[in-house]
């Protein structure tokens, strides 16, 4: 991957003076190999133990001091403790040096006249209580552990942080001219960046706090960098095939807005013009909508497909089940009524000549609109397709993505749509070869959806509560975090879909109750999501398989059990739910024993209806590494960026690597070498063209 890793920062750590087989294993326990990998361990934390006058100490902090015994060491027992003392003069204050369970000390001190020492400061007996000891120099102040700001690197198993200091010293003495700078000079001196082996000397042995800030930044831009120009240069490989360059008039832009039942939010216009501008472009549209349940991004989609169709092309919206498919279908077909182009839906239910018409109509290049489910995927002809969307992206594999985008005879503009809200300093580097618009708040809901924090114990309460607005003609869904709790293990007894099914069917007697589970075929999951939408039933038992589900605007109650059991991401989810319309909806969460990490996840749900202010709280909860794994695997792990802290340089990094990748001097300039040449080493993708 790097280029460093031929030259001599390739050589192994042993190469070091110092570092023979036994210490080489435990550094590779941290993945330590080569000079490079010991260079690129950064410090976890600093000290500054920086030498300042004895008067300006605060009793407690730890020191660093230069010294000079003023008389031989005295050693004496007080209790169980072996205490060695001695008198010190530092820069002519007088104060002691005090050791624990060293006798040996004393015969040590003699050795030298001058001493550099680290310890606790304990003022109110004027001692010093030491834990690091070293000769010192007459005049030499600092070393690579005291009297400076110091690195604290993370060990494990015998390594000392001492020991990687010398090491790491040692290896930028002897290998740090062989750092060389990706970053082209002029490219620095624009940005102001530091030079590449001074801020690897900085971030290890920092000569100032604003000096380490510099280095830090510099090396996690270059890090950025490094990450996204992969991205960004397969991204651009990917289209080099060319899309169909869609440029509306305004008038027929106008003709979208009034079709509509609604006028968009200032998100939904930002989000509009984003893909107006990328769809009149060759170059095809790579574009992720994130936003959350509700938040609107139905018309984003609609727009971009009823540019395809105004254009007199094709469209293509595919939905992960047969009833958002439906639902789909119903919206677009009422908001573009006699707007002179087909809707078409094509789904495993649409059948015989229905179905041979569509497909006919299509293969005919008629302009249009298919709405439907992976079924799309098969073999429908389309002549024209222009745009494609994919609603909730994270249930479609990269592959069915791709093959969606390989259909027609031009690429097509590619939308994606999610509905689960990701920070946005995580979905810069997540979803990097992909243009990401957010969409915020929820425009058609008016805040009057509570969340209800109760103890299981109160389950009774969601029952009265529910009685009260079934019999209104409201819905609710019940949400269990297992199928069958027999097969559960751990202490406590959970209440699982089976046994609630059974309790509700008892409790909410009068009303119809449907049950629904992961276990259930296909077709039963289908036929009971659209039994609680049409309204045969009233009441659904459920796993986390309604999370996502249809639309049913009549929903007003949710009810998770045992909520402990969830993640944030998935509670969000499932309270999105309900409420759909307006009307005023109620979550309850109903909790058995609870973790303190449980307890600090069920408080931020409970805080905020924001998803993404919850994506953030996750974040912070949880760090970026755990968060993003649950969301993609194959998480980058960075050496240095923090995604919680540094998304500012990230966002530099892509719009940088996005032009660079795409200028001819990249390519043929020695400046670029080093930044070009994991990229030349890139396989080589299927040609597309
Ligand atoms: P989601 O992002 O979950 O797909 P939808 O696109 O289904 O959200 O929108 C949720 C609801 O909000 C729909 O009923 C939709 O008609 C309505 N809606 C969307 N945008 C607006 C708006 N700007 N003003 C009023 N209602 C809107
Ligand atoms: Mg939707």
């Amino acid at each position: 991957m790097f280029d460093e890793d031929k030259g001599p920062l390739g050589e192994p750590v042993t190469h070091l003076p110092g570092i023979g087989p036994r210490r080489a294993a435990l550094l590779a326990a941290l993945n330590i190999h080569t000079i490079r990998d010991i260079l690129y361990y950064f410090p976890f934390r600093y000290e500054d133990l920086r030498l300042r006058r004895p008067d300006q100490w605060a009793d407690g902090q730890r020191v660093a001091v230069v010294g000079t015994p003023l008389g031989p060491a005295a050693t004496r027992r007080a209790g169980k403790r072996v205490i060695t003392s001695v008198p010190l003069d530092v820069q002519g204050s007088r104060l002691y040096a005090v050791w624990f369970h060293q006798p040996y000390v004393g015969e040590r001190l003699k050795q030298h006249r001058f001493w550099r020492l680290v310890g606790r400061w304990q003022a109110s007996r004027g001692s010093l209580v030491v834990d690091h000891m070293e000769p010192a120099e007459p005049g030499s102040e600092a070393s690579h552990h005291a009297g400076r700001i110091i690195p604290v690197y993370r060990v494990a198993g015998e390594l000392r942080p001492k020991w990687l200091r010398e090491w790491i010293a040692l290896a930028l003495r002897k290998y740090g001219d062989h750092l060389t700078d990706p970053l082209p000079w002029r490219w620095r001196q624009r940005m102001g960046l530091m030079d590449k082996r001074e801020a690897m000397r900085e971030i290890h042995f920092p000569t100032g706090w604003d000096r380490l800030k510099r280095a830090r930044d510099r090396l996690v831009y270059e890090e950025c960098l490094r990450f996204q120009l992969p991205l960004q240069w397969m991204r651009c490989r990917r289209n080099r095939g060319q899309a169909l360059p869609i440029r509306l008039h305004r008038e027929t832009w106008e003709r979208f807005l009034a079709a509509l039942p609604f006028s968009p939010t200032p998100d939904q216009r930002r989000a509009l013009r984003e893909v107006a501008g990328d769809l009149a472009r060759e170059e095809p549209m790579r574009r992720l909508i994130l936003g959350d349940v509700g938040s609107g991004k139905t018309v984003i989609a609609a727009a971009a497909l009823f540019a395809a169709a105004a254009a007199g092309a094709q469209g293509a919206m595919l939905a992960p089940t047969e009833i958002l498919a439906e639902q789909h279908y119903r919206v677009l077909s009422r908001w573009f009524a006699g707007l002179g182009f087909a809707v078409w839906l094509l789904t495993g239910s649409v059948r015989g000549r229905e179905r041979e018409e569509c497909l006919r109509d299509m293969a005919e290049g008629r302009p249009g609109i298919a709405v439907g489910t992976h079924a799309l995927l098969g073999d429908v002809p389309f002549q024209k397709l222009a745009v494609a969307v994919c609603d909730e992206q994270h249930r479609f594999g990269v592959l069915q993505r791709m093959a969606l985008a390989e259909k027609g005879h031009q690429t097509p503009h590619l939308l994606s749509l999610s509905a689960t809200p990701i920070p946005r300093t995580l979905a810069m580097a997540l979803y990097g070869d992909l243009d990401v618009s957010f969409l915020t708040g929820e425009p058609a809901r008016h805040r009057r959806r509570v969340t209800r924090w109760l103890p299981l114990e109160r389950r009774e309460e969601v029952v009265l509560e529910l009685r009260r607005r079934l019999a209104r003609g409201e819905r609710g869904y019940l949400v269990a975090p297992v199928i069958d709790g027999g097969a559960s293990e751990g202490s406590e007894p959970l209440t699982d879909v089976l046994t609630l099914y059974e309790e509700m069917k008892e409790k909410l007697a009068g009303f119809a109750v449907g049950l629904l589970h992961g276990r259930m075929s296909s077709e039963e999951k289908e036929e009971t999501m659209r039994a609680f939408a049409e309204g045969r039933l009233q009441a659904l038992v459920a796993t986390t398989v309604v999370e996502v589900g249809v639309d049913v605007p009549e929903a007003t109650v949710m009810a998770i059990y045992h909520a402990e059991r969830f993640g944030l991401s998935q509670l969000h989810q499932l309270r999105g739910r309900v409420g759909r319309r307006g009307d005023d909806a109620v979550c309850y969460v109903l909790t058995g024993a609870l973790t303190e990490a449980a307890k600090r996840r069920i408080e931020a749900f409970c805080s905020t209806d924001d998803g993404f202010v919850l994506a953030q709280k996750d974040l912070e909860l949880r760090g970026p590494g755990e968060w993003a794994g649950l969301v993609q695997s194959g998480w980058p792990k960075f050496a240095l960026v923090d995604l919680s802290r540094d998304a500012r340089w990230m966002r530099r990094a892509k719009l940088h690597a996005y032009h660079l990748v795409r200028r001819e001097d990249f390519w043929l300039l020695p400046a670029y070498t080093r930044l070009r040449a994991p990229l030349l080493e890139m396989d080589q993708p299927p040609a597309s063209d």
